[in-house]
């Protein structure tokens, strides 16, 4: 758990990574593993022909704990004073298992991306590599059972049918859901991917903790995806969410789903803004206007809706208090590239 703490400690807020891909690159390099760096700071490497892992390396957080403490099965931050201080958990969580796995299985593809906070830069890799892959697995979810897959077009069934065959046969626990924006909206336009629950919780918040348990396990099913499903090829998706305005917009009407998409709609717009370049004002702004009716958030505490007018003060759940996700009215405008 040392390299885990490390990476808590270590402050990577998007844009400024460097120290945490100082940490994946000596890793890297213990275990003799090539790689490349790509102009956005990404660090990858493609294996033709074999899976792809992917974990982003920026966090929301601009501060970092200077204590990692592990209590009853939890993983909290603090500073010298007390203080709580998020864990960067998201997706520090998935570098530990992308690395954890590359351990194992040293000749898969990676890509630990830049950015994803504020709409990612693993599109753009992969859009100049165009690579052969059999798919891909992203650790960027929330939780300890949740798989993103076919509800956000991220693969066809037959991918998702494999992976939660042989969580059922190991009894680990994994569903299927619906995710908000993550590297495989980017991805899924080349191979077919996932988006794996990895044990944090209260993502992007100073209370932000990891559950133990859940990230071994989620390793633990990396591992078995790898073993037992890693020489197959599956179905690209058909549809991507970030294929046609259309689908933004139609997403972005549902109250019954918009809540799940609350951070997408935050990755949709700095996506919209910084990487379209054909009808960029109409798509601009049709952008923000979904992105305005995802106001409304799902509590993950008590699962109680509520409108961001209704939070209390700072940012807590009106109906248990729970501390939720950042808010997008809270959200700094995103500095617009080029
Ligand atoms: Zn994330
Ligand atoms: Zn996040």
């Amino acid at each position: 758990m040392k390299l885990l703490k490390e990476l808590y400690m270590t402050n990577g807020v998007s844009g400024k990574e460097g120290d945490i891909s100082n940490i994946v690159e000596r890793e890297l390099d213990l275990m003799k593993i090539d790689y490349e760096i790509d102009a956005h700071g990404q660090i990858y490497r493609i294996v033709e022909d074999n899976p792809l892992l992917c974990a982003h390396m920026d966090q929301v957080q601009s501060d970092s704990p200077d204590i990692v403490i592990y209590d009853r099965g939890e993983i909290f931050g603090s500073n010298k004073k007390g203080k709580s201080i998020g864990l960067g958990a998201d997706d520090k969580n998935g570098i530990w298992i992308c690395l954890n796995l590359l351990r194992l299985y040293p000749d898969l593809s990676f890509i630990f991306s830049t950015e994803e906070e504020m709409g990612g830069n693993s599109g753009i890799l992969l859009r100049e590599l165009q690579p052969e892959s059999r798919f891909a697995l992203v650790f960027d979810r929330k939780g300890g059972s949740d798989i993103v897959a076919t509800f956000n077009s991220y693969c066809e069934d037959d991918m998702i049918d494999d992976i939660l065959d042989v969580s059922d046969e190991f009894e680990m626990g994994f569903k299927e859901a619906i995710g908000t924006f993550s590297d495989c909206d980017h991805l899924s336009k080349y191979i077919p991917c996932v988006n794996i629950s990895c044990g944090y919780h209260n993502a992007h918040s100073h209370v932000e903790h990891t559950v133990l348990a859940e990230l071994r396990n989620s390793l633990k099913l990396g591992e078995l995806i790898i073993s037992e499903l890693g020489e197959n090829y599956y179905g690209r998706p058909q549809i991507n969410v970030f294929d046609t305005i259309d689908d933004l917009t139609s997403i972005g009407g549902k109250r019954e789903t918009k809540s799940a998409y609350t951070g997408w709609y935050k990755g949709a717009r700095s996506y919209y803004e910084t990487k379209t370049s054909s009808n960029k004002t109409q798509k601009k702004q049709i952008a923000y206007e979904s992105y305005d009716v995802g106001s409304w958030t799902t509590c993950y505490e008590c699962g109680q809706e509520y409108h961001e007018t209704d939070r209390d003060e700072g940012g807590l759940c009106p109906f248990c208090g729970a501390m939720e996700y950042i808010s997008i009215s809270r959200y700094e405008e995103p500095t617009v590239k080029g």
